[in-house]
Formats: C-alpha cells, sequence, structure tokens
C-alpha cells in the first residue's frame, strides 16, 4: 500500500483549539507561545511570554514535551535547558534575523582579536553561538551582566547594535566592542518615526524596547524635554506588560513587534494602546499558525536537535542569564 501523504490539508474547525488542547494532553505536552506570536496562537497556550520566561518554564516544567511556538532560537533554548525533553517547533524555518547576523566561525574570529575578552550574547543567538559564549542576557538584564564584568576585561557584546549601544551608554563602558547586527523588525521602528507619532499624540506615554533603532530617538526626546522624561520607558517586553498594569496614562505608543499589543491590551483593556509603527510585524514569528501547530501535534514534528557536547557548552551561559535574569525581562 502506498503511504498517503502525511500533512492534512488545513481545515480550521471553530473547535480546532480543543483539539490542540487534547493532543498535548495525550502527548504529555505544554505549550510555550511568544509575545509576538499571532493572537490566537497566545490564546490557545499554556503560557505566553517573553523568551527569558519561557525559558525558565521551559527548565521547570515535569511534561514530557515542549511545543515552542516560536522562533528557533528559543526551542534551541529549550532543548539546551531541557535535554532529556522532546521540544517540537511547528515550524523550524522560523528563524531570526538577529540571531543570523552572526555565525560561530565570525564570533571566533572576533574573539582571537581580543584575547581574554567576556563575551556576553543576547539570548537571541543559534546553539552554536551559545556554545562560544561566557554569559547569555536579557535586554532586561544586558546592564546588569556587563555591569557584573570586572572593569579591566574587555567585552564583547553581541549581536544587537542597539541594545549593545544602550548598554554602553548607561555603563559609559570604553572597552565594551557591540557586534554590528540587527533586527530587520525592530530596526524598521526608526526615530523619525517615533518622534512623529509622539508629536501627534502628546498625552501618549512611549513604551521603547532596547533593541529598537529608536531607543536612543526616545531618550534624545526626553532629554530634550520634548517628551516628559517620565513618558519615556525603555522596556523588555516583559517589562512593558508590568508597566502597563501599573500606568494611569489613557494611551501608550508601543515601540516593539505588534504581536505585543495583544498581551498588552488583555493586562490593561482601559489603555489605548497602539503601535508606532504597525508594519513591525515578525514574518518569522507569524510562521507558526494554527494550522501548523495541529500538525505539530499530531505528527510529532519538527523535532528540535541539539549537539549534546554544543549544548552543554550553552547550558552554562544560559543558566547564568536565568539566575541573573529579572522577571520578565527578554524579548
Ligand atoms: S522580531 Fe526580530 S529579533 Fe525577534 S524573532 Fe523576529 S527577527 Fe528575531
Amino acid at each position: 500500500m502506498t503511504a498517503s501523504p502525511t500533512i492534512a490539508a488545513p481545515r480550521l474547525e471553530p473547535g480546532w483549539a480543543d483539539e490542540v488542547r487534547a493532543l498535548a494532553r495525550r502527548r504529555d505536552a505544554v505549550l510555550l507561545a511568544h509575545n509576538y506570536q499571532l493572537p490566537e496562537i497566545q490564546d490557545v497556550a499554556d503560557h505566553t511570554g517573553d523568551s527569558l520566561a519561557l525559558s525558565r518554564i521551559a527548565a521547570e516544567s515535569t511534561a514530557s514535551t515542549i511545543v515552542f511556538c516560536g522562533v528557533h532560537f528559543m526551542a534551541e533554548t529549550a532543548k539546551i535547558l531541557a535535554p532529556d525533553k522532546t521540544v517540537l517547533i511547528p515550524d523550524a524555518a522560523a528563524g531570526c534575523s538577529l540571531a543570523d547576523s552572526i555565525t560561530v566561525d565570525q564570533l571566533r574570529a572576533w574573539k582571537s582579536e581580543h584575547p581574554g575578552a567576556v563575551v556576553v550574547s543576547y539570548v537571541n543567538t543559534t546553539a552554536a553561538v551559545k556554545a562560544e559564549t561566557d554569559i547569555c542576557c536579557t535586554s532586561s538584564n544586558a546592564v546588569e551582566v556587563v555591569a557584573s564584568v570586572p572593569a579591566g576585561k574587555e567585552v564583547l557584546f553581541l549581536p544587537d547594535q542597539f541594545l549593545g549601544a544602550h548598554v554602553r551608554r548607561v555603563l559609559e563602558r570604553e572597552n565594551m566592542h557591540v557586534w554590528a547586527g540587527e533586527c530587520h523588525v525592530h530596526a524598521g521602528i526608526n526615530g523619525a518615526t517615533l518622534t512623529a507619532q509622539a508629536e501627534a499624540n502628546p498625552e501618549a506615554e512611549l513604551f521603547v524596547h532596547p533593541e529598537c533603532g529608536c531607543a536612543t530617538s526616545a531618550l534624545y526626546l526626553a532629554g530634550t524635554g520634548a517628551v516628559p522624561a517620565d513618558r519615556v520607558k525603555i522596556l523588555s517586553t516583559g517589562g512593558m506588560l508590568d508597566a502597563a498594569r501599573e500606568s494611569h496614562a489613557s494611551s501608550v505608543l508601543v515601540a516593539t513587534e505588534v504581536g505585543m499589543l495583544h498581551q498588552l491590551r488583555k493586562a490593561a483593556p482601559e489603555i489605548d494602546f497602539r503601535a508606532v509603527n504597525d508594519r513591525a510585524s515578525c514574518r518569522y514569528m507569524k510562521m507558526i499558525t494554527p494550522e501548523k501547530l495541529l500538525r505539530a501535534l499530531r505528527e510529532g514534528r519538527d523535532e528540535v536537535h541539539v549537539d549534546p557536547e554544543l549544548a552543554a557548552r550553552g547550558r552554562a551561559a544560559v543558566q547564568r542569564m536565568i539566575e541573573i535574569g529579572q522577571p520578565g525581562g527578554a524579548e
């Protein structure tokens, strides 16, 4: 008998979310969804959060399978932290332009130019790059992590130039070298857009992710008094949720990927949240669809594998990130 095709035609019945839940129970799977996922994926997941929060949950979960609705490096990080669990991602082609902006060979060459330097990597990196890293960081603990490196030691910070510039400005650290990588989504949220939006919405608070190209502009606007300093908040995505719950503003401009608006609106329905750039949508994050999530649960794919030797080398750097991380502190 000829084998039938393994992928059923996409068919989203009203009860698809119930089917997802039933299949997850049958597989003993926990469903994790990043804040930038489609709203329907966020709503069906067991846990929604930033990459740090989800890494912690992956490490502590008692489920035998983790289904990671996010991009590939996040699923790899879950596998590094939970090597004995089965880790599935609904589409293994969901990459990250920021993680792709430095290869392990480029990092090795950079290290050879700065012998003895301490390598601090943002969590958006491949497992191979993490294996060459001393400490991983998130956007909320990046300042703290770099500050923990003895002042006389050089620091190689990668891969995000905007987050690196933010850390260097805060610490006024001269011996910190920053890799010129960027995320295509965050780079698209620029200072000109932010300035125009701030002028058009004079009452609004500004929530800015430090990976955004506009973080410098936001600080500049606050510094010149164009926007009162207490209205500009440089926040990780987890920090944005905390700030939303505490805010008394009637409207907030949000400078990060648009998927974040869903959780913010749930956290504070009375606030009018608007994207600084409503085209700032990560095409990789949006590759995870309900159809692919169903397929992942029905067929046990795409399974994520990390070479055990690489995983062992990357684990210490990731564990330091988790220990130092503040609650809710990554992309
Ligand atoms: S928004 Fe940017 S940094 Fe985040 S996953 Fe997408 S490409 Fe990577």
